[in-house]
Formats: structure tokens, C-alpha cells, sequence
């Protein structure tokens, strides 16, 4: 590393409530010399509030590989500079994958001042087990790519979490309901550290109907928590004719139909079949 190059500060900044900034951030954010924003004006709002007159800079998804380059370039020559995104840690579903990568293989410091995420905010609330999770960030916008990463997902014993935009909340949540069974416990962290911040918690076909009744709770910004896949015990091992009869019907169907069809014959529960296909990575 070059002696004299100076730091990339990785900045996590509030998700709603201010107040939720660290001084550490807020020291850091007075003392470097620029600030790649995400979108300077969203940012400019934040700063002026808390009086940082540092310059900025744009850095977002469209300009963040040829814009990284040059920014490195002032980092080696001894500048010192933060990242920060819209709302919460950078590179959480966020710009700043490419600036770090390239700073860190030019040898520059990257040091992350930790502060706000919504994924670990809910997880945090949601009362589901957080030893082991996943986060899988935005599913696809389309039906059809949605649904295949949810039946991908199916079969998950950890618990796992999604970011979604408020207008298509409701039709995933309607697909989950379809791919994950009415029982799965969910949990819907919205609007968190704002005002009108509600964590609900309920089995999946509850939790839909609620939503769907309540057009409120289609609006703002949130997280799903989601129950992971029952574990499979010997207890409840499978007969193996049933799961031979699976395996046979997966070579010529798709997991749905193989697993609806296997359970016709052998007389196993649909939704069991479907989850061994689901983890047999079919
Ligand atoms: N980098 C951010 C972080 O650390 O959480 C996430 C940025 S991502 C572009 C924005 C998504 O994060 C939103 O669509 C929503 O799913 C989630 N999110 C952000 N703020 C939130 C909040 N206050 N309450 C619930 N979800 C939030």
C-alpha cells in the first residue's frame, strides 16, 4: 500500500429517522475531502441538516466503474473520501461494489463506519432465528423471474430476506403464499425508525390478507423476513419408494407437477415432495 494514499470511508447514513446518524460518521463526513454520493441532492438534504459543507460527487449505478477509476486515482494521490448511498450501508442492495473492489486492489484503505441497514434492522425485530441467515436483496420485477427465485428459495432452512418496492409487495407476497404454503411465518418491517414503522408478524396466508385489506400497508418501504423450510428429521424420513417415484418424475416434469403427481401415487403430502425436489436442486 502506498504510504501516503488516503482512505475510502464506507458510511452508512440513517434509513428515515435522522437522529440514527453516528458522531463517528458524522466526524468522518466533516474530514474527508470529497463525498461520492449516490445522488448528491437526496444527500445534500442530510448534510445540510447536520452542517457538513464537505464537496460531493456522483457515484450510482450508472456512472460507478468509470467514475471509480478516477476517484481511486485522488485516494492514491493521499485525498481522503467517504461513500455513502441514499439511505443505509453502501453496497446493501446500494452502489459502491466497484469503487471498493477497485480501491482495495490499488491498495488503498477501505474502512467501513457501520450504522443503519434495514435487512439487519428487521431481522433484528422480526423474532425469527438469526444465527444463521440469508439475504437475497430484490427479487426480480417480472412474474415469471420472481417465482422462479422464490421456488428456488423454497426449500431455504435458514431464515432469509428480501428488500421490496411497496407497489409490487403485495403480488409477491401472493406468490409466496402460492410457492411457500399459507403455514410459513413471515414477517413485514415497514416503514422502519419512521413514523408510521409497523412490524407484523403472521403465517403467510394471514399476513396476505392483511395487507391486502389495508391498501396502508402497501405503501412505504420494506423488508420480508422469512421462516426458513422446516428442518427434515429421520423421524419423518420419506418412504424411499415415494422418493424413487420423485426422483423418476423429475427427470421428465417440472418440480411442481413431478412432486404433485408423485404425491397422487405414493399418497405423500404435495408440499413435502415439492421441498425435497426444491432441495434436491431440481
Ligand atoms: N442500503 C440500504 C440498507 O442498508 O438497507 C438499502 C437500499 S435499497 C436501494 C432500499 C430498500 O431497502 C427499500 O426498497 C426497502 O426494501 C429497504 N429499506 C430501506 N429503508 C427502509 C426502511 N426504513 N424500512 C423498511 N425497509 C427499508
Amino acid at each position: 500500500m502506498s504510504s501516503h494514499a488516503g482512505t475510502l470511508y464506507v458510511v452508512a447514513t440513517p434509513i428515515g429517522n435522522l437522529q440514527d446518524i453516528t458522531p463517528r460518521a458524522l466526524e468522518v463526513l466533516r474530514s474527508v475531502s470529497l463525498i461520492a454520493a449516490e445522488d448528491t441532492r437526496h444527500s445534500a438534504r442530510l448534510l445540510q441538516h447536520f452542517g457538513v459543507t464537505t464537496a460531493t460527487t456522483a457515484c450510482h449505478d450508472h456512472n460507478e466503474r468509470d467514475k471509480s477509476a478516477r476517484l481511486v486515482e485522488r485516494l492514491l494521490a493521499g485525498e481522503d473520501m467517504a461513500l455513502i448511498s441514499d439511505a443505509g450501508t453502501p453496497l446493501i442492495s446500494d452502489p459502491g461494489f466497484h469503487l471498493v473492489r477497485q480501491a482495495r486492489e490499488a491498495g488503498v484503505l477501505v474502512s467501513p463506519i457501520p450504522g443503519a441497514c434495514a435487512l439487519i434492522a428487521a431481522l433484528s425485530a422480526a423474532g425469527l432465528p438469526s444465527d444463521r441467515f440469508s439475504f437475497e436483496g430484490f427479487l426480480p420485477a417480472k412474474a415469471h423471474g420472481r417465482r422462479q427465485r422464490l421456488e428456488a428459495l423454497a426449500g431455504e432452512q435458514r431464515t432469509w430476506m428480501l428488500y421490496e418496492a411497496p407497489h409490487r409487495l403485495l403480488e409477491c407476497l401472493e406468490d409466496m403464499l402460492e410457492l411457500l404454503g399459507g403455514e410459513r411465518h413471515v414477517v413485514l418491517a415497514r416503514e422502519l425508525t419512521k413514523t408510521f414503522e409497523t412490524i407484523k408478524g403472521a403465517p403467510l396466508a394471514e399476513l396476505v390478507e392483511w395487507v391486502r385489506s389495508d391498501p396502508d400497508q402497501q405503501r412505504g418501504e420494506c423488508v420480508l423476513v422469512v421462516e426458513g423450510a422446516p428442518q427434515s428429521s429421520d423421524d419423518d424420513a420419506l418412504d424411499p419408494a415415494a422418493e424413487r417415484v420423485l426422483d423418476i418424475l423429475l427427470e421428465e416434469l417440472p418440480v411442481k407437477q413431478a412432486s404433485a403427481l408423485a404425491a397422487r401415487i405414493t399418497g405423500v403430502k404435495k408440499n413435502r415432495l415439492y421441498q425435497l425436489a426444491l432441495e434436491k436442486g431440481r
